[in-house]
């Protein structure tokens, strides 16, 4: 799917109150160290040298030329020296871009034998950060504070980390769900407001009669389905269990016509997002099954049963880990059922059907088998579990007059034992700090049974995304304990 070719401004501050000699200095400085982030390999995105900021008129055009360049995804700022802040607040009150305050210094030890006044002034960002740091608290910008030297590969590193939320943010007024079913009828929390999820995230949200992705996928060509369903077997293990292999075979190929004829309706209306319905098939034979798994694993966001904001999620948390080296997968995923057993605890995650592959470790197999709910043949999908370690769980729910996203950090496992009667890819992970005081801190701060989840994204950065579009974030991690997270909503509440 379409990538930006994204790059990021680094931009030093300074004054000419030091002389010519001094500034010559602050911008080989400012060059030398793009030159090695740029060249350290642990950047997502490249950086651009910008010239030394002296006054309001260049920090104003600056940032103006930031808003307009579409390749530009954010600013890094660092004051080498003093940089009188009221400089910056026509340019910053402009800006529009996530912003960095790269708080570092060019020297990492202080040169104790030979420093003297004209290193101090030339090498003041502990002074020069502060008064810059001030003035975008005053006027409440939203940014992102990294302090460290630039050369500690932890500090590259967050900057890295970083650089994923400001294309999260950058990306989200490119997402455009298509919903070819509503939500499902009085189910609350899937639900939410549009207007104001356009307002806040940039996402478009649009409704179509299902039937019309249907013409779509009714007019896939026989020869493109027995291609895919060809690929399909190529690509999985067929698990026929019992049924007829011929019958078993027109059963994949339903979910091949369903893939071809969902991917053209998409890119031709340029969708990176849908939402379907067991319960709203139209002209359909099955539920999207392997279809949608397929869909996602390319990158597409996906909720069911008219889950939106979860579609939107899963798409968002795709973009922000595009290229994340040994990537461990992203997915739509669901809370099912519990383990309740001392110290084995944790919550089995699967769907109907819509577990995105990325996410699975081991082999990947095709089943065939009917769906407890709607009135549709037997739909095919992928089987599989899932990846260990450690991820992150979200839920972004409508509070009517705000909205919060939840984050809980959990560890996936392994299952004790293989689930051979379970026709559905799985995951199992035990919430942090544990299962009970995960679970009624999620139950407190409202969050769904659908989630977007991750193993290649932080609470940081989903924290600093959530900042940056204005809304709340309730994290549930080792640090929570149940009175200090009721007590954080209360005066959430007052602020919101
Ligand atoms: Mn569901």
């Amino acid at each position: 799917m379409e990538k930006r070719n994204y790059k990021f401004w680094f931009a030093t501050g300074s004054q000419d109150l030091y002389g010519d000699e001094c500034l010559s200095h602050v911008a080989a400085h400012s060059k030398q160290i793009v030159d090695e982030l740029n060249k350290s390999g642990r950047l997502p995105f490249e950086i651009v040298w910008k010239p030394t900021l002296i006054d309001n008129a260049s920090i104003r055009q600056t940032f103006a030329d930031a808003n307009a360049d579409r390749e530009c995804a954010g600013v890094i700022t660092w004051m080498h020296t003093f940089s009188p802040a009221k400089s910056w607040i026509l340019g910053l009150s402009e800006f529009r871009k996530p912003l960095l305050h790269f708080h570092t210094q060019f020297n990492s030890e202080i040169p104790y034998d030979t420093i003297d006044m004209d290193f101090m002034n030339e090498n003041q960002s502990a002074h020069g950060d502060r008064e810059y740091g001030h003035i975008v608290t005053r006027m409440g910008i939203e940014r992102k504070v990294i302090m460290g030297h630039w050369a500690d590969t932890n500090i590259q590193d967050r900057i890295a980390s970083w650089m994923r939320t400001a294309i999260g943010v950058m990306e989200s007024s490119h997402i455009r769900v298509v919903r070819v079913a509503d939500n499902m009828r009085n189910v609350a929390v899937t639900e939410g407001d549009k207007v104001e999820a356009q307002i806040k995230f940039g996402w478009e949200i649009d409704a179509y009669p299902v039937n019309e992705i249907v013409e779509y996928v009714d007019a896939v060509s026989e020869a493109d389905t027995k291609a895919l369903t060809d690929e399909y077997y190529d690509t999985y293990d067929i698990l026929l269990e019992g049924r007829d292999e011929k019958e078993f075979r027109e059963h994949v190929a339903v979910q091949a016509q369903i893939e071809i004829g969902f991917r053209k309706f998409l890119e031709e209306k340029n969708y990176q997002a849908i939402v379907t319905h067991f319960g709203d098939l139209g002209g359909l034979k099955q539920l999207p099954g392997l279809a949608i798994q397929r869909l996602m694993a390319d990158g597409y966001g996906f909720g069911a049963e008219g889950d939106w904001k979860t579609a939107a999620m899963v798409r968002l948390m795709k973009i922000m880990t595009t290229g994340v080296k040994d990537a461990k997968g992203t997915s739509f995923m669901e809370d099912y059922t519990y383990n309740l057993i001392p110290g084995k605890e944790g919550i089995l995650q699967a769907h109907m059907l819509e577990v995105c592959p990325t996410i699975s470790e081991g082999p990947i197999g095709i089943k065939v088998c009917p769906l407890s709910m709607g009135d549709r043949e037997d739909p095919a999908r992928l089987v599989f579990t899932s990846k260990t370690g450690p991820a992150i769980a979200t839920s972004l729910v409508d509070l009517g007059t705000r909205f919060r996203l939840i984050i809980n950090e959990v560890d996936c496992k392994k299952v004790e034992k293989p689930m051979p009667k379970l026709p559905v890819a799985t995951a199992f992970w035990t919430p942090r700090p544990n299962l009970s005081t995960g679970a009624e801190a999620w139950i407190y701060a409202g969050g769904a049974h659908h989630t977007a989840f991750s193993y290649d994204l932080t609470t940081e950065q989903m924290v600093d995304w959530a900042a940056a579009m204005g809304i709340e974030a309730v994290v549930i991690d080792n640090d929570t304990t149940i009175r200090t997270l009721r007590n954080e909503m209360r005066w959430n509440s007052v602020a919101y």
